[in-house]
């Protein structure tokens, strides 16, 4: 079927030929270089609607492309059609109500700065350059998560374009199965354009990294600290190979280090007190965590910085000694240029949410952890890609569960399933079977109708 993009459509649309394309196609995962056949850059919700209804009729496969983060690719499309939506930008703040309606298009770091100069903030994840579509559509797990809970959590309506066209506000109330659904099941129910958020009162903060040696002991000492600690505090704590970046200490370049991002939403004088034990482990070979407005857990970002990595994520419910000496020794033994294993201390308000509230259903899961290694060259990708499956196997223990926002493989059925339990797939699917059964929106961790 021919492409035809009818009048009425009033966003941008941008073809191989035109200068723009070669910047819009681009995503960040820097494996990824597709061409597609169009890119249509829609407005608002009644012009997504004719972007959504111009793919359908084409047959052509559709990608929806937000941040550009997806580490599969998946909001990239060879000869198809991407539904860019990074001009819905519009941001309506209720700062007494404590509610904001954001365009999907924006990303978490542009939300969160304009909600930050009214002391207020949304939790999202640990990367101000990912979008809000993306990130909230998978659930989003940040500095935020154990003290207000995931993205999703504070995720109170939605506007949703579905496959058929119909524009959907969606809540607890209207359309509560899809409200359900996208709440963790990533964007495989159609094209959100505007979220409405829950605000909270994050103006006294503290925040920053932590980089201390790499010893057994302070890998199980900080994660044992940061899991008990008060759920002001969230962590991500890196067991990696120290980046050649100017601000690192030249002598611990390319070195294993513990790099411990902190973000405390409370008082400075608390944060001191539960951090100590932290700080205390090894003397700190940088220490950058200080009092900020939350916003500055976002800084700028290289827009050019295309990583070619691999990366497998998994939950746990115990990192135990014999767990943190496979990860030396793993991490020791590997040729990848960088190569990270992080662990996320969980529980607090995340974990107070149903399991069967919301699709993502993980929540007594006690860690996030995450895998990447960097690889050189094509062969060098499944030499890695082999590697970090079997350190992914040797790491998880029962049933495997995953984060859909981490899968990094294109087609990988398993980890799909993975992400679930297996109720919540059967009710993903058939939320699918109502709002989606043609399986438009199948460029992403798809859960077929
Ligand atoms: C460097 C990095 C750091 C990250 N850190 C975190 C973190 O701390 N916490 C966390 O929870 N996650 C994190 N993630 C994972 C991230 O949340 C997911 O990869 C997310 O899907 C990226 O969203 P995006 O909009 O940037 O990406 P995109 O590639 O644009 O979108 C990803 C997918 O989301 C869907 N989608 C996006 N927008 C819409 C929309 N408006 N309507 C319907 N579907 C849509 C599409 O299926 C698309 O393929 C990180 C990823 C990276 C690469």
């Amino acid at each position: 079927m021919a492409l035809f993009i009818p009048d009425t459509f009033r966003g941008e649309v941008v073809r191989p030929e035109d200068s723009a394309y070669d910047e819009l196609r681009q995503v960040v995962a820097g494996d990824v270089d597709k061409r597609p056949a169009v890119i249509l850059r829609p407005v608002d919700a009644p012009d997504v609607a004719v972007a959504v209804a111009v793919a359908r009729d084409s047959g052509l496969p559709l990608a929806v492309r937000c941040g550009g983060h997806s580490g599969a690719g998946h909001s990239a499309v060879d000869d198809g059609v991407v539904l860019d939506v990074r001009k819905l930008k519009t941001l309506e703040i209720d700062a007494e109500g404590k509610t904001a309606w954001a365009g999907a298009g924006l990303t978490a770091g542009e939300y969160t700065k304009a909600v930050g100069e009214h002391g207020l903030a949304t939790g999202f994840g640990d990367t101000g350059s990912v979008g809000l579509g993306g990130i909230t559509l998978a659930g989003g797990v940040g500095f935020l998560v154990r003290k207000y809970g995931m993205t999703i959590d504070n995720l109170l309506a939605a506007e949703v374009v579905t496959a058929d066209g119909e524009i959907l506000h969606v809540d607890e109330t209207s359309h509560p199965e899809l409200f359900w659904a996208i709440r963790g099941g990533g964007g495989n129910f159609g094209v959100v354009t505007k979220f409405q958020y829950r605000l909270h009162d994050v103006g006294e903060f503290v925040g920053g990294m932590l980089m201390l040696p790499a010893t057994p002991e302070v890998i199980t000492g900080a994660i044992e600290i940061a899991s008990s600690a008060p759920e002001e505090l969230s962590a991500i704590i890196n067991v990696m190979t120290a980046p050649p970046a100017p601000f690192i200490p030249e002598e611990v370049r390319g070195k294993l280090v513990v790099m411990a991002l902190l973000g405390y939403a409370g008082p400075p004088a608390e944060a001191e007190k539960v951090l100590a034990p932290l700080r205390a482990l090894a003397t700190p070979i940088m220490d950058s965590v200080r009092p900020m407005a939350y916003a500055e857990m976002f800084p700028p970002e290289d827009a050019s910085y295309r990583p070619t990595a691999v990366g497998e994520n998994m939950f746990v419910d115990t990192v135990d000694g014999s767990a943190v000496e496979a990860i030396l020794k793993r991490l020791t033994e590997s040729d990848a240029p960088m190569r990270v294993t992080q662990i996320r201390p969980l529980g607090g308000a995340m974990a107070r949410v149903a399991s069967d509230a919301t699709a993502f259903a993980h929540r007594d899961a006690a860690y996030m952890v995450n895998l990447a290694a960097f690889y050189t060259s094509p062969a060098d990708r499944i030499a890695k890609h082999e590697w970090i499956t079997s350190f992914r196997d040797q790491l998880e223990t029962g049933m495997p569960r995953a984060y859909v926002g981490f899968v990094a493989d294109a087609d990988n059925p398993e980890r799909v399933r993975a992400a679930y339990p297996a109720a919540t797939y059967d009710r993903l699917v058939a939320v699918k079977q109502q709002y989606d059964p043609a399986n438009l929106f199948r460029l992403n961790q798809n859960i077929p109708a």
